[in-house]
């Protein structure tokens, strides 16, 4: 059976392009890019070429890049160190963060005694900007802000210029967890206020378990992992060699190809919400579908019935590849925490994510809207 795939937020396929920039890396040059000799040099000029394309990429210098394992322990490494290195007491979070940092913060709550403050959410999904100064406002101790550029899950874009200019305002450390951003839009860190961003290879066509942390020159922070001094002491472990060539490679492909495809997939996402919208009464949009959103995600509501109950599952039956939450929490069948947090009537809906590639197809939006008819 053919299989259409559209829980590109989750993960997207590898590039050919990107996997043939790594070969070279998983065969012949396979040197420890911290031995001196000349396997090691070659490994490791590599990767400082690969840290120089991606900081220029995203308008850093190459000494603020730093690469890890993914998003996760990027979002780790800079909320850790937020309190433990940057003297942080008291973190700004907001309920519909993924759960790297959702669980990072919480954790941190407990075990370092930080006092956490979740800023309210309005119906559309976004942060209550008044609030988040409010609570800046009347915070007297040193305080860690994250939150997220573009939710994983509805897809809600952050109003980054004015969070930023927020913390700036307030002397906050702002951490943005770019994930879902990074390989889809334009950066530039020299122009923003913000202290840590990250990033995820395989949510742009790279390879997964690589992403990147960014740490402004102008902090001093200690490294999470402990061990050798890969990383100039950041991050200890034998370097991700190939992964960290297919990061680079995957993101300056995405920087060339941006404005095609990026108004390529906004057309899909627009087909599709209209069409839904066509052809199921009762149909509705989590989050700022039309408004300040990714144009890689389209979070829909369809009314909960014994039928649609069974939709995830039938549409998996069908060859049709979508979540309900983030691909993390997706096999726990539990209402999605972002859900939750701006739905009141959550426990009535069954929410479908549908987000899209450079290799979606209006073709595959047809047949996914007429395998939808016969499961609703
Ligand atoms: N943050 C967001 C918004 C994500 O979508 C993801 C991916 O699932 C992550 C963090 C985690 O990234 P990684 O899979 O690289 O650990």
């Amino acid at each position: 059976m053919a299989r259409i795939y559209l829980d590109n937020a989750a993960t997207t396929s590898l590039d050919p392009e990107v996997l043939d920039a790594m070969m070279p890396f998983l065969t012949e040059k396979f040197g420890n890019p911290s031995s001196i000799y000349s396997y090691g040099r070659e490994t490791k000029l590599a990767i400082e070429n690969a840290r120089k394309s991606v900081a220029k990429i995203l308008g850093a210098n190459p000494g603020e890049i730093f690469f890890t394992s993914g998003g996760t322990e990027s979002s780790n490494t800079a909320i850790h160190a937020a309190v433990n290195d940057l003297g942080c007491k008291h973190i700004i979070s907001s309920p519909v963060e993924h759960h790297a940092t959702l669980h990072t913060v919480e954790h941190m709550a407990h075990f370092s005694k930080v006092k956490l403050s979740f800023v309210n959410m309005l119906p559309t999904g976004h942060i209550d900007l008044a609030h988040l100064e409010e609570l800046m406002a009347g915070s007297n101790e040193k305080t860690l802000v994250t939150l997220m550029h573009a939710n994983n899950e509805i897809g809600n874009l952050l109003d980054m210029d004015a969070v930023s200019a927020l913390c700036k305002k307030y002397d906050c450390i702002f951490h943005s967890d770019t994930v879902q951003t990074v390989g889809h839009y334009p950066f530039n860190l020299k122009e923003t206020y913000i202290h840590f961003i990250n990033g995820s290879g395989h949510k742009f066509h790279g390879p997964k378990g690589v992403g990147i942390l960014y740490v402004n020159e102008s902090i001093n922070i200690k490294p999470y992992i402990n061990g050798g001094a890969q990383e100039r002491n950041m991050r200890a472990g034998t370097e991700n060699l190939y992964g960290i060539i297919g990061f680079a490679k995957a993101l300056e492909i995405a920087t060339q190809r941006y404005a095609e495809d990026s108004a390529y997939m906004q057309g899909l996402k627009e087909y599709m919400a209209s069409a839904l919208v066509q052809n199921f009464p009762g149909v509705t949009f989590n989050g700022d579908t039309n408004g300040k959103s990714l144009y890689t995600v389209l979070n829909a509501s369809f009314p909960l019935t014994e039928k649609s109950d069974m939709l995830l599952f039938n549409l998996d039956m069908a060859g049709i590849c979508v979540s309900g939450g983030s691909a993390c929490t997706s096999g726990a069948n539990s209402t999605s925490h972002v859900i939750k947090a701006i739905n009141s009537n959550h426990e009535n809906i069954v929410p479908i994510r549908f987000s899209f590639s450079r290799h979606s197809t209006k073709d595959e939006i047809d047949m996914v809207l007429n395998t939808l008819k016969t499961n609703l």
